[in-house]
């Protein structure tokens, strides 16, 4: 019963239109090299207190994986 090492899923379709198209737009896939490529099948989990967007690159079909950074920490 860890809860450190967990994915705990999460709704990326609970997101804006706009925002989720943002994010199925601005990635980074780490097979192609590049970035902007699209991504499908969206899958957003929280692991180790990060959130996560997992995709499938549009171009090669590996996963694409983008991290949200939420605005709501203060900044140091
Ligand atoms: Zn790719």
């Amino acid at each position: 019963m860890s809860d450190t090492n967990e994915r705990i899923p999460r709704d990326f379709y609970q997101r804006d239109p706009e925002e989720q198209q943002a994010f199925l737009e601005n990635t980074w896939c780490n097979k192609c090299q590049q970035v902007d490529l699209g991504m499908q099948d969206p899958i957003e989990y929280e692991f180790m207190g990060r959130i996560f967007i997992e995709g499938k690159c549009n171009v090669c079909g590996e996963p694409s994986i983008t991290e949200v950074v939420e605005d709501e920490e203060g900044t140091d």
